[in-house]
């Protein structure tokens, strides 16, 4: 097993780290070397059905805390994150192959969603309503909804469950967190921390599995779950929506995208280049506000192109325990097989390799620039999700907008000009829940995130953040002389 003093091989359940009924377990594998870093219990649905009863259970207690004594949890618990910082970057870094300086801020992006809410417990303000008659009074209070289950994706190991659960402890509701098989150490290195900041038995909750069916669908049909919140892809957040049908449980998803990345012929050159850069290259290209698809007025095209290749050329793929690595592995086969799958699809349409083009050992791949990118090619109009850059051409404004939005997906987009008029009709015209203007890294604790159309439905972080795991109640005090 790898060195990691954070590295837990039991769930958290109720206060207790324990196994799976049945005594199964899986692997976790580092995708850099290919080594098993630890083994973890594969929980199955009678397990995650007992979670679900403790943290029903624990709700009356925790919700009755004062909105400060959550508060005072939660700040123990950022404060612990930002204490082991090193140990849980190094853990992520192990199960999810980002490079160490990215999973350094993963930890303190992740630990901010813990402070912001910890702050926003104490603001859950209700209303007070003028009346319609003279013996009334009307107000309006909100209250915790109840169990949260959150399911989180690989790619974000620590900030996808603090995005979710941040939220959910500071309204009072007990949570459930379901991580991805791939990344389930920094999640249980994250409840370890929760337990020493000293939250009630049964408020957090971690269940590791690899049984993604049986588990996620208790989680969506047992109606003492209230709300689940998911992150993840498309194809999984329509399924567990039909599945939260049965009880009409709340839901928040935030999906899949398919980022357009648009640079204008009055666009600074240079700082587009370096959004650009940060934008697409970040974790491997594996996040869903990653830029998928360069459109480049015609003007500017070439000198775009040839300073995109130089910054591409440089990058340094290795390890990301290595510090001299700017990029490390992809997740997994299935990951390194679609890059190939869309790069195949490009070249035999008439796309050109500028830069990199090529596997290298294991699940590494080299950053790639294509140009001459068409919208009938796969990597137009899905998300690659791995380092790939595909630039086309333009001329017309209203044509490249209409192309950015012929997508089902309205996650993120980004686009880069200096004229101000254009800033602002670009961006309202832009058919997506988050734009760049000159800018390719847009995420933020105190911002909305979230998806228009196929990329989702509700919104994480920020003052609108915590209405998604509160339920509004009306009261109506009549009699009043
Ligand atoms: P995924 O396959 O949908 O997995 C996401 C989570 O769902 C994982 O925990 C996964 O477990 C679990 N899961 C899989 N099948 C399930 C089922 N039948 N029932 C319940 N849970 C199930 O997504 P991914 O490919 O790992 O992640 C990448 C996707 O997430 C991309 O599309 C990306 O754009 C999106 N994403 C969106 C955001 C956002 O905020 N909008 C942020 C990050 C990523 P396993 O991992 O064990 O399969």
């Amino acid at each position: 097993m790898a060195q990691n003093s954070l590295i837990r091989t039991q769930s958290y359940v109720n206060g207790t780290w324990v196994n799976a009924a049945s005594g199964e377990t899986f692997d976790v594998i580092d995708p850099a070397t290919g080594a098993v870093i630890a083994t973890v219990p594969d929980m199955g649905q009678a397990d995650v059905r007992e979670a679900i009863e403790v943290a029903n259970a624990a709700w009356p207690a925790y919700r009755d805390l004062t909105a400060k004594e959550r508060a005072n949890l939660l700040r123990k618990w950022f404060s612990l994150i930002l204490e082991n910082k090193e140990e849980l970057a190094r853990l992520m870094t192990m199960e999810c192959g980002k490079v160490l300086s990215e999973s350094l801020g993963e930890v303190d992006y992740g630990a901010s969603f813990i402070e912001w809410f910890a702050e926003e417990a104490k603001r859950t303000y209700g209303d007070v309503i003028p009346a319609n008659t003279k013996d009334k009074r009307l107000v309006v209070i909100k209250q915790s909804i109840g169990v949260v289950a959150a399911i989180t994706p690989w790619n974000f190991p620590l900030a996808m469950i603090t995005r979710k659960v941040g939220p959910a402890l500071a309204a009072g509701s007990p949570v459930i967190v379901k991580p991805p098989s791939e990344t389930p150490l920094t999640a249980l290195a994250i409840s370890h921390l929760a337990e020493k900041a000293g939250f009630p038995p049964g408020v957090y909750n971690t269940v590791t599995t690899s049984k993604n069916a049986e588990v996620g669908l208790e989680l969506c049909e047992n109606n003492k779950v209230r709300k689940l919140s998911f992150t993840g892809s498309t194809a999984i957040g329509k399924l567990l929506m039909s599945q939260c049908a049965s009880n009409l449980k709340k839901i928040s998803l935030e999906l899949g995208g398919n980022a357009p990345f648009i640079v204008f012929d009055d666009a600074d050159i240079n700082a587009a280049v370096k959004g650009a850069m940060a934008s697409k290259f970040r974790n491997n290209g594996q996040t869903c506000v990653c830029v998928n698809r360069l459109y480049v007025h015609d003007k500017v095209y070439d000198e775009f192109v040839s300073k995109l290749s130089d910054a591409v050329a440089a990058l340094r793929v290795g390890n990301g325990l290595d510090t001299n690595s700017q990029m490390g592995p992809l997740i997994n086969e299935k990951g390194l097989n679609k890059v190939k799958h869309h790069l195949d699809d490009a070249l035999s349409k008439g796309a050109k390799v500028i830069v990199g083009g090529h596997e290298m050992e294991g699940l590494f791949f080299q950053p790639t620039v294509l140009t001459d990118i068409t919208p009938d090619m796969i990597i137009a109009r899905e998300e690659v999700f791995g380092p790939v850059a595909p630039v086309a051409r333009f001329t017309d404004e209203q044509e490249v907008i209409r192309l950015a939005n012929n997508t089902p997906y309205g996650l993120a987009s980004y686009f880069y000009s200096k004229d101000i008029s254009r800033c602002w009709r670009v961006a309202e015209a832009l058919d997506y829940g988050m734009v760049g203007i000159n800018e390719g890294m847009i995420s933020t604790e105190v911002a909305p995130f979230g998806g228009v159309k196929e990329s989702g439905v509700g919104r994480e972080g920020s003052k609108y953040g915590m209405d998604y795991f509160m339920e509004i109640k009306y009261l109506c005090f009549g009699g009043i002389n």
